[in-house]
């Protein structure tokens, strides 16, 4: 679990002294879901980074935006962000604000970032993963493109929580210019800081595709929750390991040794299903066919897709018990009608809790969106961030603002 070392607020973005004379580049998280085309189909991270946008929009001497969209290899209209441009100029226009995009730091774009800013415009880089450097594993090149960027700007301001990888734009460019947190990098970071401090019972649920993928997570939650209840795909693993037969369902094999040693550390904090809801393929239309196995045991030749009944009534038992309550992944496939039950059940229980409950992660949020569950706390937009912030106690992107040698005054 992340260790906070220093006073948050006093790297707030309000801290920025003399705004008005200021060139900000802030670091923003646009990483929206598109089509084909580019075209964004759900802007809800867009939409929750315009308050620090349109803030600094009206009282920066300059704005530039950063972000990145997708795993792009070379520069493609699909992942540039012609219409997230389109979307925040509207949102923009009810201030009276334009939004340049640009799609390189040309001298055009240089000049035009030093004019005395008549509060009208600001301006958007292109998918920042277009550019050299900003991934590069080459720490020169790094270190060369995030000074290109830090010679935009006098301050730097990161509101990108869900981007955690260390990157030129997350990263190095903290090592360069006076650097400050966003709000809503700092609202996540509050959110989940609260589980350094749990009201008890604590109990974590997780969920989702890969064990891999949160068993340090998993670690850490063992030492720091009262109980972990495991669903979800990664569940299987843990029952194999465990010796309980799990028929075809996705195990990762790799993992059964060191799932072992979490098993053993974890005793019975750690909750898995003792009934699923097995299907005989891995399809919607099989799916619809699906039978529930009254045992831990899944059968031979079928894969198990939900958590069956017996496994939700102790799930929801342990949650009402609790006072903080964590949840992060999916109990089933919940995309498909007959397997959405286990999340849909686990998910309303969290919601209805008398106590502090926090859910994130990209297909939990799709899931409690899918069902209308609202009453959360918090919701965190940063799935593989959320789930790192929890598993270990280091959080680059933020570390590098909380211990610049820089004086940000
Ligand atoms: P999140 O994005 O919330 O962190 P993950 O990405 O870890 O969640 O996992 C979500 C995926 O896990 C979903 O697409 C869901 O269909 C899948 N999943 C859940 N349970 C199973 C299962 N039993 N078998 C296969 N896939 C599963
Ligand atoms: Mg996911």
């Amino acid at each position: 679990m992340y260790k906070l070392t220093k006073e948050l607020k006093n790297f707030s973005y309000k801290n920025i002294y003399n705004v008005s004379s200021k060139r900000i580049l802030v670091r923003s998280c646009l990483n929206v879901a598109v089509d084909k085309t580019g075209k964004v189909v759900d802007d809800t991270r867009l939409q929750e980074s315009m308050p620090l946008i349109s803030e600094l929009a009206k009282s920066a001497k300059t704005l530039i935006i950063t972000g990145h969209l997708g795993r792009p290899e070379r520069r493609e209209r699909s992942l540039s962000f012609w219409n997230v441009a389109e979307l925040m100029s509207n949102e923009l226009k009810k201030i009276g604000v334009s939004v340049e995009l640009y799609e390189d730091i040309t001298d055009e774009f240089i000049n035009k970032t030093n004019e005395i800013n008549t509060g009208k415009r600001i301006f958007l880089l292109d998918n920042i993963r277009f550019f050299k450097g900003e991934e590069s594993k080459n720490a020169e090149e790094r270190i060369y493109f995030s000074k290109k960027l830090a010679e935009l700007a006098d301050s730097y301001v990161n509101d990108a929580f869900a981007d955690y990888r260390e990157a030129a734009s997350t990263y190095t460019i903290a090592t360069q210019i006076p650097s400050f947190i966003g709000p809503l990098f700092m609202r996540e970071v509050d959110a989940l800081l609260k589980f350094s401090a749990p009201e008890r019972p604590y109990v974590a649920v997780l969920g989702g595709a890969k064990l891999s993928e949160k068993l340090d997570a998993l670690n850490t939650l063992i030492e720091t929750a009262d109980k972990v209840l495991v669903g979800g795909a990664m569940a299987y693993t843990l029952l194999k390991a465990k010796g309980i037969e799990t028929g075809n369902s996705l195990i990762e094999a790799d993992k059964l040794e060191i799932a072992k040693d979490t098993i053993n550390k974890a005793g019975d904090k750690l909750v898995l299903p003792i009934d699923h809801l097995v299907s005989s393929t891995f399809s919607e239309d099989a799916s619809k066919e699906s039978l529930i196995v009254d045992s831990a045991q899944i059968p031979e030749g079928t894969i198990a897709i939900d958590i069956g009944p017996k496994t939700i009534e102790l799930f929801v038992s342990e949650i009402q018990k609790a006072k903080s309550v964590l949840l992060n992944g999916p109990m089933g496939v919940f995309e498909w009608e007959k397997s959405a039950l286990g999340t849909k059940a686990v998910c309303e229980a969290v919601s209805k809790i008398q106590g502090y409950k926090l859910t994130g992660g990209g297909d939990s949020i799709a899931a409690i969106n899918k069902f209308g569950i609202t009453g959360f706390d918090h919701v965190s937009t940063g799935g593989g961030a959320m789930v790192s912030f929890i598993a270990y106690d280091k959080f680059p992107t933020l570390d590098v603002i909380l211990n610049q040698e820089i004086n940000i005054g």
